[in-house]
């Protein structure tokens, strides 16, 4: 276990925090990147405390493996427009930027007030693209992590905490 659920709720409690300050007296609008982030928006949102709107994206990089494909494909795309919102895109884990970096890129050309990034884990030593986030939750080593939203083939985005998965060996060859 890499990251127990009292810890999570802390620190996003105090994510939200920040971002209650930062945009104090104006509206943001979320939106979640499918389908990791659910569960970080959900705790999220909650603690935020201002007007706020959500929308949600549908990016595929990863497939069924651990290894991205280094490709990202847009599955499912806004209901509305951002035109002129203060936009805060938020992400499960922010790995090598490729999908962030694509996501902010298309977003920028739909013209947002302004556009941040929050993610609940970073994994710096492996980013490819230089994509730098706003909000952290947690900065974490170069590990396979699962729980929390997170899954290994949809397979354990219901575990409370964040674990490291640890696949045995193929023992076939
Ligand atoms: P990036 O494009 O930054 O390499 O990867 C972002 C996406 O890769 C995340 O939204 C997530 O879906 C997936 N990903 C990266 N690292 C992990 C990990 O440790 N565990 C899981 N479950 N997904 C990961």
């Amino acid at each position: 276990m890499l990251l127990r659920h009292s810890a999570i709720r802390k620190r996003v409690r105090d994510v939200a925090r920040e971002i209650s300050r930062d945009f104090s007296g104006e509206r943001v609008h979320l939106i979640g990147v499918l389908k990791g982030a659910c569960v970080f928006l959900a705790d999220l949102i909650r603690e935020i405390d201002l007007e706020t709107s959500i929308d949600f994206m549908a990016v595929a990089s990863y497939g069924k493996g651990k290894e991205s494909s280094g490709q990202v494909r847009l599955n499912k795309d806004l209901d509305s427009s951002i035109q002129g919102l203060n936009v805060v895109l938020v992400e499960d884990i922010l790995d090598t930027g490729l999908t962030l970096s694509y996501l902010c890129r298309i977003l920028m050309e739909r013209k947002p007030k302004t556009l941040k990034i929050a993610t609940l884990l970073d994994k710096p030593s492996r980013r490819v693209n230089d994509v730098k986030a706003d909000y952290v939750g947690f900065t974490i080593p170069n590990e396979f992590v699962v729980g929390y939203g997170l899954d290994f083939g949809e397979r354990y985005r219901n575990l409370k905490d964040v674990c490291v998965l640890t696949v045995p060996a193929d023992k076939s060859d």
